[in-house]
């Protein structure tokens, strides 16, 4: 007789599950299947046997100092509080900056920092099209206008050529992203900066301690942005934190993200300008949650980064396979482990891929669609104040600017993506997830005859 599955064995497996604290995501488990063997989509055994991630990892110590703070009353940042500001001390010297300003997620570091910049309406912000929707309503959070500029198609990363000569007398603000945790082209970005005399902001919401050219991404331009949503290297459930070096946008990034009010001043000091603010600030739990991750975060990123690396290699040998590609002098993050295929080099459509990929139980995902930005900034801006802003001629001339942005539209349909725990464990896994592509793409006429 099979029993259902009962409360008391739901009761044990999660208990099961805390009691696995500190362990590092499983995500493939080799089944012993040959890579000469025959695809599991044309009815061979998967490469792999297992194929799910686990994050975040709890490390053991949150409990109890979420129980601490709990139990001092301490809930608020300040001025009585301890983890917010001991965790920014700790992540700025991480990272090499020196200021850390927590928020309470990703977003809000975004939109504290154009604040801090007094980016408004009809300013514009270079970006890439090549990123989560809250780099985009970051800028239309302050009625400005994002100037979108195409990827290079080898890293994925917004391309600073294009970006120099997308700049006009309205740009305000580069803000290049460090997608996948992949870093941006930071030479021509603080290049473009210094010839404009524009600031450089980083969307580094997936780059934790990733590097460029030895600095730590988020404190290689004027500022730096990150998240810790819960998916991301290093989480919190929700939370977010700006670096910055440059001691007066220190002080407004901190009044931008505190309803106006400075470290030491109360509201009505205005010595370094006044700075619309909200309240974006991070809770002490968060904070407390993220001094316990803190602390592994380095041992992650080096397994992440050999196995990124090791991965890139074996894919590379592929034909029609391309791994993003890392810039020289450049320490990818690995929030995402993101390839793309040349469909006619490989032999199959993406969506043909995938199938033949879930067969295998290799994970992969398409990643971000194709948005169309241009439509989603006009819908934002229909309503009578951004008509008002931004009347229909002057959104057509923005448009016209934009383009058709071809190397997006490729990512868009043929990237692959992998979540980063799949990068979290042993090398070995790496050897299946190459061996699994091989074999499909080494019988993809039989496949696409399927
Ligand atoms: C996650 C993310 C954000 C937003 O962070 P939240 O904490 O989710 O608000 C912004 N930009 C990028 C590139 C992200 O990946």
């Amino acid at each position: 007789m099979t029993e259902r599955f009962s409360r008391r064995d739901f009761l044990a497996t999660s208990s099961l599950a805390a009691a696995i604290v500190g362990a590092a995501p499983t995500v493939l488990v080799g089944s012993g299947a040959s890579q000469e063997g025959k695809p599991a989509v044309l009815g061979g055994t998967p490469v792999a046997r297992l194929s799910y991630s686990s994050w975040p990892v709890l490390q053991g110590e949150e409990e109890e100092s979420l129980l601490n703070v709990l139990r001092t009353g301490r809930w608020f940042r300040s001025p009585t509080g301890s983890q917010v500001p001991q965790f920014e001390d700790e992540y700025a010297t991480m990272c090499g900056a020196k200021f850390c300003i927590a928020t309470s997620s990703g977003t809000a570091s975004l939109v504290s920092a154009l604040a801090a910049l007094d980016i408004g309406p009809g300013d514009e912000v270079i970006t890439t099209p090549y990123t989560f929707i809250a780099t985009i309503n970051s800028i239309i959070g302050h009625f400005a206008l994002p100037m979108l500029v195409d990827v290079d198609i080898d890293s994925f990363q917004v391309d600073g050529k294009l970006a120099d000569a997308a700049c006009n007398g309205n740009t305000r603000c580069l803000l290049p992203v460090h997608i996948g945790g992949n870093p941006a082209n930071m030479d021509d970005f603080l290049a473009i900066g210094k010839k404009r005399e524009i600031p450089v902001i980083e969307d580094a919401c997936q780059a934790h301690i990733g590097q460029w050219r030895g600095k730590k991404l988020g404190s290689v331009g004027d500022a730096g942005c990150f998240s810790f949503q819960v998916t991301k290297n290093l989480p919190s459930g929700e939370g977010g934190a700006i670096l910055t070096s440059n001691e007066v946008l220190a002080d407004r990034i901190y009044r931008s993200h505190n309803n106006c009010i400075g470290r030491r001043s109360g509201p009505n000091d205005y010595s370094n300008g006044l700075v619309r603010g909200l309240n974006h600030r991070m809770t002490e739990f968060q904070g407390a949650v993220l001094r316990a991750q803190i602390k592994h975060i380095e041992k992650y990123q080096a397994m992440r980064n050999e196995n990124g690396l090791y991965l890139n290699k074996l894919l590379a040998e592929i034909p029609g396979v391309y791994p993003a590609k890392v810039y020289d002098g450049a320490e990818n993050a690995w929030h995402l482990y993101m390839y793309r295929i040349n469909p006619a080099e490989f032999g199959m459509s993406r969506d043909l891929f995938f199938r033949a990929l879930r067969a295998e139980n290799i994970p992969g995902g398409g990643g971000y669609g194709h948005g169309d930005w241009i439509e989603f900034v006009r819908r934002s801006y229909d309503t009578p104040a951004g008509r008002r802003v931004y009347p229909k001629a002057v959104l057509d001339q923005w448009a016209e600017r934009v383009g058709a942005l071809p190397h997006h539209h490729n990512l868009s349909i043929n990237a692959i993506w992998m979540t980063q725990p799949v990068l979290v464990g042993p090398k070995t896994n790496m050897d299946i997830i190459a061996d699994g592509i091989r074999r499909i793409q080494k019988n993809a006429a039989e496949i696409a005859r399927m």
